[in-house]
């Protein structure tokens, strides 16, 4: 294994602006209204993209899209498994074989890494700091269909970085992606917060 530096953990950006990041992981659900909505609010976000999970139906084409307001495509493993159930050898293959994979179609290794379920352990951390991950991105805030959940307390506080899934009307119980999104933001600015982009904070 080629040596790398550990990565740092992030679970909340260490800010006192009221700025919140809004993360959408797997990559399911490919609703062209998500891209025009991003397009038209701007919107900053980033994308924590599983190989198996964004390469169905429309593949990494429908993400390009989304980047393209200059939001990032980071790595959430070729599989989807709990890394914390591998071996050494395996949560290298499931992490660095993302990082091939997002390098050889976007044109750079992503510097963040997110676990799936948040399960990790020592040689997750080794891993991924050998193939170039810089920070590994967990979260404290989660977006539901309608409502936020949150590991502590019953609000948002700064810096807190919210979990999200590209999911649609059959994840979401018959609610597309631009309301849950829709519904996501409104909970934001209720609660005097804007959305900033995660990778000018990490
Ligand atoms: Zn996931």
């Amino acid at each position: 294994m080629k040596p790398g530096e550990t990565p740092k953990i992030v679970r909340r950006v260490a800010t006192k602006d009221k700025v919140v990041f809004m993360t959408f992981d797997d990559g399911a659900e490919k609703d062209p209204e998500f891209v025009k909505m991003t397009k038209d609010l701007k919107l900053p976000f980033t994308m924590f993209l599983t190989d198996d999970i964004a390469r169905a139906g429309r593949g990494y084409g429908y993400f390009e899209q989304l980047k393209d307001g200059g939001n990032t495509i980071q790595n959430h493993t070729l599989s989807h498994p709990n890394l914390r159930t591998l071996p050494p050898a395996a949560q290298r293959h499931e992490i660095c074989g993302q990082q091939d994979v997002l390098e050889k179609r976007f044109g750079a290794r992503p510097p963040l890494f997110r676990p799936p379920y948040g399960n990790y352990n020592d040689a997750t951390l080794a891993a991924a700091g050998s193939c170039g991950v810089k920070a590994v991105v967990l979260w404290e805030a989660t977006m539901q269909i309608n409502d936020m959940r949150y590991a502590e307390g019953d609000k948002l506080r700064p810096g807190d970085i919210v979990l999200a899934h590209f999911r649609g009307p059959q994840e979401l119980k018959g609610t597309s992606m631009t309301k849950m999104v829709t519904n996501m933001l409104r909970s934001i600015q209720k609660q005097g917060y804007t959305v900033a982009r995660l990778e000018d904070y990490v």
